[in-house]
């Protein structure tokens, strides 16, 4: 059976057992922007879902089971509002939907024109949204720019530069090509572009992983995005990477891969680098030795919020030694 048949299956058979009702969540982080760390608020949306995901997905994503089937727009607007009163001020608002926010089949046009009205009235520097590539137009584009005051940001998925790990590895429904035209009009329309990078998609060693996000961090650079995002899987429910956890033929990322990786590509590129493990620390997610995760991950959001190479360069614990034997020897950790 071809991926896209695999992950259906799946996707099908967890829709009915997981999916119950949307919520949504909103929180405040650190980020970087303009050169200075900065207050930032995330807030998530439920929509009905992404649309790609509803058809079979990618092979790491569970984010369609915290969607709700019949949420309506005025549902969505108010989680909006309800998500703002809660993060306060902030310089830079992240409006997640764990889909496409230019999709009006999960934000409706009058919904998108509405939530840029409130953001305007918000004081903040950059509005952050993420949507597949097939849904930038430069209709929807200039739509928001033109009623916007701060800055737009999108973020799309592009996960690897290389089009046979994004189809064979990660079943993402889109090539290089199509994410290129979108980044271009993005550029002609003056948005901004964010490139979500994953570290370690299935079907692929550790060191492999390394040195793909490594490369495409450095790829998406020269293209011209503006900020680069990584990603390191983490085993969400009803997935295809789910599945082969349980066999044992997967495991996440070690936190030192995505030292490694960060570290590498910003000291190639001059755009923000930045990186927020889910999961990190857990079974589930990108993890080390478990002595050493908290001390790691914290370390790799202090270099996210500051850019300062200094506080991933000087990491140490007895476990990196193993790490890099594994490295070597492709091993999985069983
Ligand atoms: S990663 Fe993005 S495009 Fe892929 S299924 Fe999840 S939300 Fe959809
Ligand atoms: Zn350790």
């Amino acid at each position: 059976m071809q991926l896209e048949g695999v992950v259906r299956k799946i996707r099908r058979r967890a829709l009915e057992e997981l999916r119950a009702h949307g919520s949504f969540a909103a929180w405040r982080e650190k980020d970087f922007l303009h050169g200075e760390e900065v207050n930032a608020g995330v807030i998530v949306l439920s929509t009905r879902g992404c649309a790609w995901a509803l058809r079979a997905g990618c092979t790491m994503c569970g984010y369609i089971y915290d969607s709700s089937r019949s949420v309506s727009q005025a549902e969505v607007l108010q989680q909006f509002k309800e998500g703002v009163a809660k993060i306060g001020d902030v310089a830079y608002l992240k409006v997640f939907n764990s889909g496409s926010f230019f999709d009006s089949g999960e934000i409706a046009r009058e919904t998108r024109q509405e939530i840029y009205r409130l953001v305007n009235s918000l004081g903040v520097k950059r509005l952050q949204v993420e949507t597949r590539p097939e849904y930038i137009t430069r209709e929807v584009l200039e739509e928001a720019i033109s009623v916007l005051e701060p800055e737009l940001e999108v973020g799309i998925g592009l996960e690897t530069t290389n089009d046979y790990i994004r189809e064979v590895c990660i079943n993402k429904g889109f090539t290089l090509a199509e994410f290129t035209r979108a980044l271009n009009a993005c550029k002609s329309t003056g948005a901004k572009v964010k490139a979500y990078l994953l570290i370690k998609p299935p079907f692929i060693t550790e060191a492999e992983a390394i040195e793909d996000a490594v490369r495409s961090g450095i790829e998406a650079s020269r293209m011209g995005v503006e900020r680069l995002s990584f990603n390191p899987v983490n085993v969400q429910r009803g997935t295809l990477v789910e599945e082969l956890f349980y066999k044992r033929e997967y495991r996440p990322p070690w936190l030192w891969s995505v030292v490694e990786v960060i570290k590498r590509v910003k000291e190639r590129v001059s755009i923000p680098v930045v990186c927020s493990p889910s999961g990190a620390g857990t079974k589930r997610g990108a993890h080390n030795c478990g002595k050493c995760d908290s001390r790691v991950l914290a370390a790799i959001r202090r270099f996210s919020s500051t850019q300062e190479l200094r506080y991933i360069e000087e990491l140490t614990c007895t476990c990196k030694q193993r790490w890099k034997e594994e490295l070597n020897l492709e091993v999985f950790e069983r």
